[in-house]
């Protein structure tokens, strides 16, 4: 049996960059991970594909175990011999009931690290512009709990010493006792018109920031009836917000977009609409799998010295020819003398990272342009290895054997139907809360239809933005009812985000 060790890991304020690299390696050599709510959900990731991961938060305002329960779970869990990650919001030791955890590992003689996080007070504040001490403004501040326990009968708070004693307070846990918190400051001697921030969701892509004052902001969130979780700031620093906020700004804030590539492809625009501030909703409508059966293309590759050009239209193609030719007992090497055509600068990328450069990548990324540059060269009697999707378009085997080429095109990789459509995204696009529906390619549009059924798609993505990446998938869109409201000029996902930051913009 392994050894049992426990890590106590503080995930950070939401934003999952903010995870310390030694956190993010304890979670990548764990067994288990015991989750909170707080705790961004995508650091999941980090955890090796056997981790056992278990929730351990709140559902609904309710804790979902108690804490003494969850105490005798990561016990137990050790004591299985497991390295057990306690992935924690914020930092583990502020007001993360962290203390109780640690006792209970050590009342059971069980060895743990505790990796510290940014804690919400200060990952929040940052997020918000709110610079918690400032030389000219204060030079103090005060991490208080606005939750105090339940059965205690008076307040243990020294609400003078902290109203007067401390320029800037920070308060956790305080949207619902945010009219005692303001009263108990002003009545200790706080000026009402102290400047507060209310922080929700801070450091995440829903970050919302209400401001105001001791005196009226306990109205104004209950005008908009403000929800936990939030941070409370209280002082004169909250009036830098002003010039310094630079989160909740950004061209693409407080949007929803819907992503509907593959799993493995999304990442990448996901961090593009991110970087502007986009809320992505990531929905695969594709898995790419490899053929059941490659022989076609093992039967290609055999015969690759004899080719004269090879096609390849996509990253996946890239990546599944080459997965193929490793399975064979070869590599780049066997290319030869074989010249390459890539499609878009992504798979030419994607070809450099085996060594490759392309000798030709047409100015037009589609298959189209592919046909154009070969319109140009003395076609007659070459021969040209197309590996290409299942259900890829006929175009470039037929339009290339109208020109006297000989187009061997085996089936390299297919795209299938996930499950369903995450529970998660349908309560999203319920809600409105998706306010721009992106599709990257024909198979993302009719999967999704596929996936709801037809008439469902048209009511679910009622009035939300349709973003359609080239003309092809537009006109998918189109046959399946959807009115495509943008299409950028060239066929990149960065043109793509551009036009939707131009959209949501003007
Ligand atoms: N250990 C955590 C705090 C846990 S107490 C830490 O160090 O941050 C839970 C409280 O933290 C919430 O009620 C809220 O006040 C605050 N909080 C945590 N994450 C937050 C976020 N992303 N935005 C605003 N408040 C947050």
């Amino acid at each position: 049996m392994n050894r049992p060790f426990v890590y106590l890991i503080g995930a950070g304020p939401g934003d999952p960059g903010l995870i310390t690299v030694r956190g993010r390696e304890c979670l990548e050599r764990c067994d288990v991970v015991l989750y909170d709510y707080l705790a961004n959900h995508r650091l999941l990731e980090y955890a090796p594909p056997h981790a056992e991961l278990i929730y351990a938060g709140k559902v609904g305002g309710a804790h979902n175990r108690e804490q003494g329960q969850i105490n005798d779970l990561i016990v137990a869990k050790a004591n299985e011999g497991k390295v057990v990650a306690r992935l924690k919001g914020g930092d583990p030791f502020v007001f993360g009931r962290g203390g109780e955890e640690c006792e209970a590992l050590v009342a059971a003689g069980i060895p743990f690290e505790i990796v510290p996080g940014v804690t919400a007070g200060i990952g929040v504040a940052a997020y918000a512009g709110i610079p918690l001490t400032h030389r000219d403004v204060t030079t103090s501040v005060a991490f208080v709990t606005g939750h105090e326990h339940p059965d205690k009968a008076t307040s243990e708070i020294d609400w003078e010493k902290l109203s007067l004693g401390s320029g800037t307070v920070v308060f956790y846990m305080g949207v619902k006792n945010l009219p005692q918190i303001t009263a108990n400051l002003m009545a200790h001697g706080r000026k009402p018109e102290t400047p507060v921030a209310l922080v929700r969701w801070g450091t995440r892509p829903e970050q919302e920031v209400l401001t105001g004052t001791l005196a009226d902001i306990s109205a104004k969130a209950r005008k908009v009836s403000f929800k936990p979780p939030a941070i409370t700031i209280v002082g004169e620093v909250v009036r830098l917000r002003d010039s310094f906020r630079w989160f909740d700004n950004r061209p693409l804030s407080g949007k929803g977009i819907l992503v509907t590539r593959s799993a493995d492809q999304a990442g990448e625009f996901a961090a593009l609409l991110r970087e502007k501030g986009g809320t992505v909703h990531e929905c695969p409508t594709i898995r790419i799998v490899p053929p059941d059966d490659s022989s076609q293309l093992d039967g290609a590759i055999a015969l690759l010295p004899g080719f004269d050009w090879l096609i390849l239209t996509s990253v996946n193609a890239v990546r599944h020819f080459f997965l193929r030719l490793a399975s064979c007992g070869l590599d780049s090497r066997a290319i030869g003398r074989c010249r390459v055509a890539a499609v878009g600068p992504k798979t030419a990328a994607a070809l450099q990272s085996y060594g490759i450069t392309p000798d030709l990548v047409p100015a037009d990324y589609k298959a189209e342009g592919v046909v154009a540059a070969f319109r140009n060269m003395e076609m007659t009697g070459k021969k040209i290895l197309y590996p290409r999707a299942d259900r890829a378009r006929e175009l470039i085997p037929a339009e290339l054997t109208a020109l006297g080429a000989e187009v061997v095109a085996p089936v390299a990789y297919c795209n299938v139907l996930p499950d369903a459509i995450p529970a998660e995204i349908l309560e999203a696009l319920e809600n409105k809360r998706i306010h721009c529906a992106t599709f990257t390619a024909s198979s993302t549009v009719r999967n999704l239809a596929e996936l709801a059924g037809e008439n469902r798609l048209l009511h679910l993505l009622e009035g939300v933005v349709i973003a359609a990446i080239g003309p092809i998938t537009a006109a998918s869109c189109r046959e399946l009812g959807l009115e495509v409201h943008l299409e950028p000029e060239t066929y990149t996902l960065e043109a793509m985000t551009q036009a939707i930051i131009h959209h949501f913009t003007s």
